[in-house]
């Protein structure tokens, strides 16, 4: 892992410890003796993360750190406060200005390492999404992105620790921030996680007769709690288990025995990141169901047809199996709208694909393929089976005249529909298509509100 790390300290000696150690690592080290100059570097340059220094001339570790949080073009590169040992107040500062996470001087290798690289890859997970969900926004989705920052609910932290005394100083902690369930059975707790809303799972390792690893592992291998963040509570010293546990992809630890400020600090970034995290995902999410969707009546839309059609006609040509598609098209459907209006019209399209929808089986796929063109692909489905649903979608519209609600009237509607299925000889989805279409064609020609098979 190849990250730029920003060293802010006004100590040359301090600089030059924490720089050889990073470039050890392989890490790309940038540094700086004052904040002004910090704020500059984040500024005009790409920064994977800060080592911030509190004391210092000028404006302190504080401010920067506030600075760098209040500027949406450096607010999310990670701050990890050096804090002198004997001030455990400092870290509730730190925390209160945004910083990301702490460590206290002399700084303990592992724990330099260790920390500086889940950030990294947080970071890292981070950036991905965020330039998806730019892209989001450069169609017009950021209000998606907008969270409910600071009317957050409460969170939930699940923690799994074999013994009730510590059980309760961890429940007793993070009482002003979070809602905490504690188990006592690792199995439990699984289910728990994987099936309850949890925003964090904290796993002490004081267990008599279990590896609290495989909690671990099994929580990063489970497809819904994947994506859990993971508070690993150990003992001083066990820097073995620590470097196992943040290979097992755990997000973070703290030693024992608690500080009750460090605890909350570092389960609010956790809760934070994930909370960050979990937008740009649905956001994502949101992005390519719109890129999918024809927005008027909520159906596929041709873009996703044309991919999807090549899937399920190979698929049903790599196991012989039939596979049908219906093009319907509404007759004299600009006649609506000269009559009616535009309005109307879009009401006698939505009207229509929520008949569509209705008729057409679960395994079907339904879209709207352009104007007031509709395509059913039909997978298992014969010709014979084909033109008995067509038949059926036909008389569905035929049937029932068409309420439309802005004109005040009832309108008969009716559409033709074109048939083909891959048993006669197209090679090809798009032959299938043409195929289809052509029948349409057969069926407009032939007068209109019928259904036509093509020619074997
Ligand atoms: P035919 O029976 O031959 O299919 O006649 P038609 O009038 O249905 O066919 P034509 O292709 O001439 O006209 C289609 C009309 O559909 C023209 C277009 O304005 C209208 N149309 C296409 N998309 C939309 C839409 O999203 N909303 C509305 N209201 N009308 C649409
Ligand atoms: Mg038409
Ligand atoms: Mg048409």
């Amino acid at each position: 892992m190849t990250a730029r790390i920003l060293v802010v300290d006004d100590i040359p000696a301090n600089v030059k410890l924490l720089e050889a150690r990073l470039l050890a690592e392989y890490f790309d080290v940038l540094t700086a003796d004052d904040g002004y100059k910090a704020l500059a570097i984040c500024d005009s340059t790409h920064v994977d993360l800060i080592l911030l220094d509190i004391m210092m001339p000028g404006i302190d570790g504080f401010e920067v750190c506030e600075r760098l949080k209040a500027n949406p073009r450096t607010a999310h590169i990670p701050v990890v406060m050096v804090t002198a040992l004997d001030q455990p107040s400092d870290r509730v500062r730190g925390l209160k200005a945004g910083a990301d996470d702490f460590l206290t001087k002399p700084v303990n290798d592992l724990q330099l390492i260790s920390r500086v690289k889940s950030l990294v890859r947080l970071k890292t997970l981070s950036d991905e999404l965020r330039i998806r969900a730019d892209t989001a926004s450069n169609i017009g989705l950021e209000d998606m992105l907008k969270g409910a920052d600071g009317r957050d609910e409460m969170a939930q932290v699940l923690l799994v620790d074999g013994r009730a005394s510590s059980q309760e100083r961890i429940i007793k902690a993070l009482k002003p921030v979070a809602g905490v369930i504690a188990m006592s059975d690792p199995q439990a707790a699984l289910f728990e996680a994987a099936e309850n809303p949890v925003d964090l799972v904290i796993v002490n390792a004081n267990f008599d007769e279990y590896d609290p690893l495989r909690l671990c592992s099994q929580l990063r291998s489970l497809e819904r709690t994947r994506f859990l963040p993971l508070l690993l509570v150990t003992e001083m010293g066990a820097d073995d288990l620590i470097v196992r546990a943040l290979d097992l992809g755990v997000n973070d630890y703290i030693v024992r025995p608690i500080d009750p400020n460090e605890l909350v600090a570092r389960v609010l970034t956790q809760i934070k990141r994930k909370r960050y995290n979990d937008r740009l995902r649905m956001s994502m999410r949101q992005t390519i169901e719109l890129a999918v969707t024809d927005g008027l009546t909520g159906l596929n839309n041709r873009r996703y047809l044309d991919n999807h059609l090549k899937v399920l006609f190979n698929r049903a040509a790599a196991r012989s199996r039939p596979l049908s598609v219906c093009i319907t098209d509404i007759d004299r459907f600009k006649s609506v709208n000269d009559a009616y209006g535009h309005d109307a019209g879009d009401e006698v399209l939505k009207e229509f694909a929520a008949r569509v929808r209705s008729t057409v089986r679960g395994a079907d796929l339904a879209c709207r393929y352009g104007g007031e063109e509709f395509v059913v692909v039909m997978p298992d489905t014969d010709s014979m089976s084909a033109a008995v649903i067509a038949e059926r979608l036909r008389s569905i519209i035929e049937s029932q005249p068409f309420h439309l609600k802005t004109a005040g009237i009832m309108l008969n509607i009716t559409a033709s529909l074109g048939i083909a299925c891959n048993a006669h000889g197209a090679e090809t989805p798009e032959q299938l298509m043409k195929q289809a279409d052509r029948a349409l064609y057969e069926a407009k020609n032939g007068g209109r509100n019928r259904v036509v098979a093509a020619a074997a």
